[in-house]
């Protein structure tokens, strides 16, 4: 309950699905959460209402990321936030889980150069972005946590876009788990299957049983999977892993 005690996090993308859920459980572990959304404002007061309901701390952030701009807004809002809350800007941990899935089926030679830019500047640029401000507040200790996919690691020609801008973002869990390593910072990729973020297609039992039958256990991931995982990687307990995909597919993958 109070592993993340005195600890600051920044989920990007939590009000809603999995996002959401993470920023709840680091909330339910003692973490003060910033919560961020893009359009849908509503949704993020309710990830901040729910937070606040069940006894933990919370308050909200705006930004489009792959706008222009959108980095600055979004860490100049929260530094302003901090200061107000705990009196210093400082970010313990930073969870990469907004995205833009278009899945726009299109197949390789279909791709637009307006699919792939949208694609790498939400999922790729914004999160690389973050991450340098982030490391500019964070202390020893700390946590970057980058929500990929199961999809990084299999072939669907169709899904082409989004499977390159999520290995993008792999790369940066890799390529900087050395260089901030002698900070005592982590970095880490977790990458879900399936999981029933609250979109409709999860309400249809036959697009859920097929799902279903792609994981090992036979069923959907929930966002609390996902979530649980997260709040490991985010607490002490975790110091010792670094630089790593951690497949949290259910077995999507075996
Ligand atoms: P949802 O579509 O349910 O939620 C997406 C979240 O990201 C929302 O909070 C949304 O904000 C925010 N967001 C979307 N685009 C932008 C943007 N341009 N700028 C800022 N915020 C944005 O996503 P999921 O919960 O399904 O996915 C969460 C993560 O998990 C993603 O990284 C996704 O790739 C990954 N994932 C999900 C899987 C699944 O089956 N659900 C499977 C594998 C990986 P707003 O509410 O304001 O629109």
């Amino acid at each position: 309950m109070d592993k993340l005690q005195s600890k600051v996090a920044l989920v990007t993308g939590s009000s809603r699905g999995i996002g959401r859920g993470i920023a709840c459980r680091l909330a339910q572990d003692g973490a003060l959460v910033a919560v961020h959304y893009s359009s849908n404002e509503q949704a993020g007061k309710q990830t901040v209402r729910q937070i606040e309901e069940a006894g933990g701390q919370a308050f909200l952030l705006h930004a489009e990321l792959g706008a222009p701009e959108a980095v600055s807004e979004l860490f100049g809002a929260l530094e302003t936030e901090l200061r107000a809350r705990i009196g210093t800007p400082r970010l313990d941990i930073l969870v990469n889980n907004a995205a833009y899935a278009g899945f726009t089926g299109a197949m390789p030679e279909d791709v637009t150069p307006e699919m792939f830019d949208r694609h790498i500047a939400v999922n790729a640029k914004a999160p690389f972005y973050l991450t340098l401000r982030a490391l500019d507040l964070m202390p020893s200790g700390g946590r970057i946590i980058n929500i990929s996919s199961g999809m990084t690691r299999t072939s669907l020609p169709s899904q082409i876009c989004y499977a390159m801008s999520k290995g993008a973002l792999e790369q940066i869990t890799l390529q900087l788990a050395l260089h901030i390593a002698p900070r005592g910072i982590t970095i880490n990729t977790v990458a879900p299957g399936v999981t029933n973020n609250g979109d409709p297609v999860f309400d249809d039992p036959a697009t859920v049983a097929e799902m279903s039958a792609w994981s090992a256990f036979n069923r959907v991931g929930e966002v609390s999977d996902i979530a649980d995982v997260v709040a490991f990687i985010a607490s002490a307990d975790s110091r010792w892993i670094t630089g790593s995909y951690i497949d949290a597919s259910g077995g999507t993958l075996l």
